[in-house]
C-alpha cells in the first residue's frame, strides 16, 4: 500500500483521537482535532452510526498503524514478528513498535514527529553507537547510545523539538542527556510506558480472523 500523501489531521478526526502526527502544531490552537472532532467528509457529523465487531477491529488497527506512521505491509510485518516472540502477540506488538529506530528518536525529543523522525534518520543525522544508521526501522536494544551526529547539532529542527518534548516528557525506558544530545536505551518499553488509549487486542483478533 502506498503511503498517505492527504492532510494527516484528517487520520487524527477519522480515528477519533489525536495522534500527533504533525509536531507542535498538535499541541496549539490551531489542531484540526480540537477545532472538528468528527470524521471527515460530507457525513462526518452524522451521529448514531453502530459499527461492527469487524469495523471496531479495523479501526483500532488503522488508528495504531496510522500513529506510527506505518503502511499496510510495514504494518503486519510487524505483527507476524510479534506472534512469533513469546508473551502476549498485541504487546509485543506494540513494544517492537516502540523500539523502531524512527521512533526512538521521536521520543527523546530530536524530532517533533515521527514522520519527521524517519526523515531525519534517513538523512543520515543520527548515529547509534558512534556509527551512521539510516534504517528507521531498525529496532534499538538495551544499551545503545543514539546521537545526533555533530554537522546536524546546530539544526533548528533538532533544538527546537528539544526545547518542546518537555510537554510530552521522555518514557522510562530511555534516558535523555539534553546537552549532549544523546539518549540511552535503558530497558526495553514495557505495555505500562505507553499512555496513548490503544486495544491492542483488537489487532490481534482482527488479523486472526
Ligand atoms: Fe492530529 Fe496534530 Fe493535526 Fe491535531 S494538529 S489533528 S493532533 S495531526
Amino acid at each position: 500500500m502506498a503511503r498517505f500523501t492527504g492532510s494527516v489531521c484528517r487520520l487524527c478526526r477519522r480515528e477519533n483521537l489525536k495522534l500527533f502526527l504533525k509536531g507542535d502544531r498538535c499541541y496549539s490552537d490551531k489542531c484540526a482535532f480540537d477545532r472538528r472532532s468528527y470524521p471527515p467528509g460530507q457525513h462526518g457529523q452524522r451521529r448514531g452510526r453502530k459499527s461492527s465487531d469487524y469495523g471496531i477491529q479495523l479501526r483500532e488497527k488503522q488508528k495504531i498503524k496510522r500513529m506510527y506512521g506505518l503502511s499496510e505491509k510495514q504494518f503486519h510485518l510487524f505483527f507476524e514478528r510479534a506472534e512469533r516472540q513469546r508473551g502476549i502477540t498485541g504487546t509485543n506488538l506494540l513494544t517492537l513498535l516502540e523500539r523502531r529506530f524512527d521512533n526512538v528518536v521521536y521520543r527523546l525529543g530530536f524530532v517533533n514527529s515521527r514522520t519527521q523522525g524517519r526523515q531525519f534518520v534517513k538523512h543520515n543525522h543520527f548515529l547509534i553507537n558512534g556509527k551512521k544508521v539510516n534504517i528507521p526501522s531498525l529496532l534499538v536494544k538495551i544499551g545503545d547510545v543514539i546521537e545526533t551526529r555533530e554537522k546536524s547539532r546546530k539544526m533548528q529542527a533538532i533544538s527546537g523539538s528539544l526545547d518542546a518534548v518537555v510537554r510530552r516528557g521522555i518514557p522510562q525506558w530511555l534516558d535523555l542527556e539534553k546537552d549532549e544530545l544523546k539518549g540511552i536505551v535503558k530497558a526495553f518499553p514495557v505495555r505500562e510506558d505507553l499512555t496513548m488509549p490503544m486495544q491492542e487486542q483488537l489487532v490481534v483478533e482482527l488479523y486472526s480472523k
